[in-house]
């Protein structure tokens, strides 16, 4: 036990030195750093190597080669932090090294899926018996979500996929709108549901679904929605949609991975109405929680139909009656137990440590653009959640401010093309963000764009900013 101990001291310590130093070192690795990744490129050992050994190389080069997604000052994707409670309990976890596929593989992973599982429904303010599943991201949970509602609408049709498969099966056609997630697209192809099926719903300037343009839809539809619009954070108008397609008995998900936390927060929540009445949804934890990967969740409404359609079994499985198996809700059979470190986060933040959260993302990201507006730069969307596109000049301006701000060390966010124009996009996250560190990325903008600036027009007394 005594070199475990030592390990471990090492990883501990290893981990408060990264933590302590994560806002000094450069967001992004510099190409120095990146050059030590050519350490790595060893052959196997034949015999094995010593495992302090290994843990010092990864944080010699690896360390330096990582990004810095648990600070204050990262913006790309859409990427939120780690709690320190979560931290630790997923070290715990790790040290449980729980399998939590089934109550008889682990008790504890089976009952905080069941308590985290009424916590998130009456925090998002879902149907009191909907179920949750506790799987990698949202990728997966649309993917399963997709396969209920598909064989849910087959079944009742008196079409069952799992006996005849795809090859005579009736036609299930999608409904979205043309700004759904390319996740969405992903998990179409695997369900066997082609673009042919698919008709895209034209969507307004802020990239919400337009109603007015929305077809008819049957009983043979499934209608994918979204909250939280990954570039520009809009809200599709659920509850008048869900009423249109459930007049028609049509199946409606709703794709909430960055927005459906909005529901727990008062000031926000009218932007997810009528999330109750959607069949499935799905939720990252990874993302707006800032949870640790990879904390993805799924919710249906029909927790039988839901168990029904992803049942896997095998002679040696016993599933339980009356205690969770939470195999019985996702793709994976062996899966970590995630739940730990969600359940852990939850009991930490309470229910208006969460909305606070929430909020602060929202508020936080007000501010950035008002002062990027201010400073005399294109937001091109209006900002409803935790999402800006902005813009510099001319598309071309934008470019060479985004490669700097890229390859500078205070912040890092990508690019996108919103409404066909090419913009840097920024994803306010983390927790850790503060509007210190706002005032700072900002400065720093602006003095990259004063660079650009006076680059181009040498003689010009009048800077622009
Ligand atoms: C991130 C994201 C996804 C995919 O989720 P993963 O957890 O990365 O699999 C789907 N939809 C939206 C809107 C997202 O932002």
């Amino acid at each position: 036990m005594k070199d475990y101990n030592i390990l471990l001291e090492q990883a501990l310590n290893i981990s408060i030195d990264y933590l302590d130093n994560l806002n000094s070192k450069p967001v992004f690795p510099t190409k120095d750093d990146l050059a030590c990744l050519d350490n790595f490129n060893e052959s196997l050992s034949i015999t094995g190597e010593e495992s302090n050994k290994i843990i010092k190389q990864l944080d010699t080069f690896g360390s330096r080669n990582t990004v810095s997604t648990n600070g204050s000052r990262y913006f790309g994707f859409v990427t939120g932090s780690v709690y320190p409670v979560a931290h630790a309990a997923n070290w715990l976890a790790t040290t449980w090294d729980q399998n939590a596929a089934l109550y008889d593989m682990s008790p504890i992973a089976s009952k905080l899926e069941e308590v985290s599982e009424k916590w998130l429904v009456g925090l998002l303010g879902l149907k009191k018996d909907s179920a949750v599943s506790f799987l990698s991201g949202s990728s997966e949970a649309t993917l399963c979500g997709l396969l209920v509602a598909r064989n849910t609408l087959l079944q009742r049709k008196g079409y069952n996929i799992v006996e005849q498969g795809l090859a005579n099966c009736p036609e299930i056609k999608i409904v979205m709108s043309e700004e759904i997630h390319s996740s969405v697209w992903k998990a179409l192809n695997f369900l066997g549901i082609g673009k042919k099926s698919v008709t895209l719903v034209k969507s307004d300037q802020d990239g919400r679904l337009d109603i007015e343009m929305f077809p008819p839809v049957d009983d043979t539809t499934i209608v994918i929605l979204q909250a939280g619009n990954v570039n520009s954070g809009s809200f599709d108008p659920i509850a008048d949609i869900v009423e249109i397609a459930h007049n028609a008995n049509a199946w409606v998900h709703v794709d909430g991975a960055i927005g459906l936390w909005a529901a727990a927060c008062d000031k926000l929540k009218h932007l997810t109405n009528g999330i109750d009445s959607a069949d499935s949804l799905t939720a990252d934890a990874h993302k707006t929680l800032n949870l640790p990967y990879d904390s993805g969740l799924l919710f249906c409404k029909d927790r039988k139909q839901m168990i029904h359609c992803l049942q896997a079994s095998g002679d040696y499985l016993s599933f339980n009656t009356d205690k969770r198996d939470g195999m019985l809700y996702t793709l994976e059979m062996s899966r970590r137990s995630r739940v730990i470190e969600l359940w852990s986060t939850l009991k930490f933040l309470g229910k208006d440590g969460v909305e606070n959260l929430v909020n602060q993302l929202c508020d936080n990201a007000n501010y950035f653009s008002k002062q990027l507006e201010k400073n005399g730069f294109k937001v091109l969307n209006n900002v409803f959640f935790n999402q800006i596109v902005f813009q510099f000049n001319n598309e071309k301006d934008t470019k060479i401010l985004l490669d700097k701000i890229q390859n500078g060390k205070i912040m890092w966010c990508g690019s996108t093309i919103w409404k066909n124009k090419k913009a840097i996009r920024i994803s306010i996250s983390s927790w850790k963000t503060t509007k210190e560190d706002i005032d700072l990325c900002l400065e720093h903008i602006l003095s990259i764009s004063k660079e650009i600036y006076k680059s181009k027009h040498d003689n010009c007394l009048n800077i622009m900013l």
